[in-house]
């Protein structure tokens, strides 16, 4: 069987989101990091694959560039539908990239109509007339209407996306949404002869986002945050299932690598030292001394690989950073860090590390960049949104690696993660 659903994610965290989506339903998922080069094709065994792009903010050209070079790739691997997924709170300006790269897919795909829906009740984000809440709130009276890059100031998706695109944009509502597929269809045809190329979809329930995906069954092109995920894979018959998520047997050394500063990685590395397993600080300072730190943190794991997991942190405290920043300044440090958690991560990988924690979406995309990998299985979920994944090593070996984004997971999630993996992979 090959791909059946071909999704272009326009970020890293986005695409893992709708991955891990998919696979809940039944879905196997491969997510590629960025477009494989030409001529470094392989063929991918899996029901659906998640090109993950970083095209949220870049001006909108780059984003229809990439977008379509995704979707070339996506075609000639077989995918009978493509999924442009983007953020559960619209993030777009005036001048896109929502709009643009909807057009430009419509267009390379030839087809003259699609819907839109950032809808995703279970994370709170739900459309109704066409309006987007975020919790009990209106997307332009939540937290999102003073983002820096993209503020979501006008809650009605339909000017928004309209502001956007020259096609016609219209609305399928909640009465239409709440009856049944059929309905839906038939909305769809009414705004079609209305001229309409886009509609924004209403949905407040996980029962909405199902009868919505049933009525787009065939549709060329859908446009959603993640959730429309959930109602699309039966469409091909997939039920949810274990096998879905099945990885290959976890082998190797376990580490945590963790340069994420945020409240709950905080809270993660001192429950981590709290229970007295192997830790070993890395000190920004002491690097920018020019200390070989990585060195050192690479022989200290060594010494503590066989009763691991080992944990790797230049994670502190906010006021510490703050220390840190001002000594080397913000992005130098930064830099410096994931630079060091990067070399630190390929050492691990030599000496034998083959299930790795990775803490931080800056810092994993350094790991991920530094261990040469393009392509990740997803498997089992941790915690909600953060799954195990599988990864070929460029050397072939398997690694099985989980990337954290800052605010996810549990005060235990350093060693529920490796239990989670002996459970239900192993
Ligand atoms: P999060 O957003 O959860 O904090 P990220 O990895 O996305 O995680 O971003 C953290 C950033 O802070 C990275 O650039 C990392 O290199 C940097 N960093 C990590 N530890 C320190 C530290 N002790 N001092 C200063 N910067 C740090």
């Amino acid at each position: 069987m090959g791909i059946r659903l071909g999704c272009i994610a326009d970020d890293f965290t986005g695409a893992t989101d709708l991955a891990n989506n998919l696979v809940r339903a039944g879905m196997r998922v491969v997510q590629l990091i960025d477009v494989p080069p030409p001529g470094a094709e392989r063929p991918v065994d899996a029901d659906a694959v998640v090109i993950a792009l970083k095209s949220r903010t870049v001006p909108a050209a780059d984003a229809v560039d990439a977008s379509l070079r995704a979707l070339a790739w996506l075609r000639s691997a077989g995918a009978e539908q493509i999924y442009f997924k983007y953020c559960s709170t619209f993030d777009s300006t005036p001048a896109g990239n929502i709009g643009p790269v909807t057009e430009a897919l419509m267009d390379a795909l030839g087809t003259d109509f699609t819907i839109a829906t950032p809808a995703f009740p279970d994370n709170g984000r739900t459309v109704f007339k066409g309006h987007l809440f975020v919790g009990d709130v209106l997307l332009s009276e939540s937290g999102m209407r003073h983002h820096p890059l993209t503020p979501m100031t006008d809650p009605n998706l339909v000017s928004v996306l309209g502001a956007q695109t020259t096609r016609a944009v219209g609305l399928i509502d909640h009465t239409v949404v709440g009856h049944d597929a059929t309905a839906v269809r038939a909305r769809i045809d009414e705004l079609r002869a209305q001229g309409a190329g886009i509609a924004i979809a209403d949905a407040v329930s996980n029962d909405d986002l199902v009868r919505l995906g049933a009525a787009v069954q065939g549709m060329p092109l859908v446009t959603a945050g993640s959730g429309l995920a959930i109602g699309l894979p039966a469409n091909w018959g997939f039920t949810p299932s274990r096998a879905a998520a099945q990885l290959p047997a976890p082998g190797g050394h376990r580490a945590v690598i963790s340069g994420s500063v945020s409240a709950a990685t905080n809270q993660q590395v001192q429950e981590f030292l709290r229970t007295g397993r192997p830790a070993f600080s890395v000190d920004p300072l002491r690097v920018a001394t020019g200390e070989d730190v990585s060195g050192q943190a690479l022989a200290f794991a060594e010494a503590h690989l066989a009763d691991g997991p080992v944990l790797l942190y230049s994670t502190e405290a906010p006021e510490a950073v703050r220390t840190v920043q001002t000594r080397l300044g913000g992005a130098e440090a930064g830099e410096l860090v994931e630079r060091t958690l990067a070399r630190v991560a390929e050492g691990l990988v030599r000496r034998g590390v083959r299930q790795l924690v990775v803490a931080g979406g800056e810092t994993s995309g350094a790991v991920v960049r530094a261990l040469g990998i393009t392509g990740l299985r997803i498997g089992p979920q941790i915690d909600p949104g953060v799954p195990w994944c599988a990864a070929a090593l460029p050397g072939g070996d398997t690694l099985h690696i989980t990337l954290k984004s800052g605010n996810f997971g549990g005060p235990a999630f350093f060693t529920d993660s490796f239990a989670l993996l002996d459970r239900e992979v192993s």
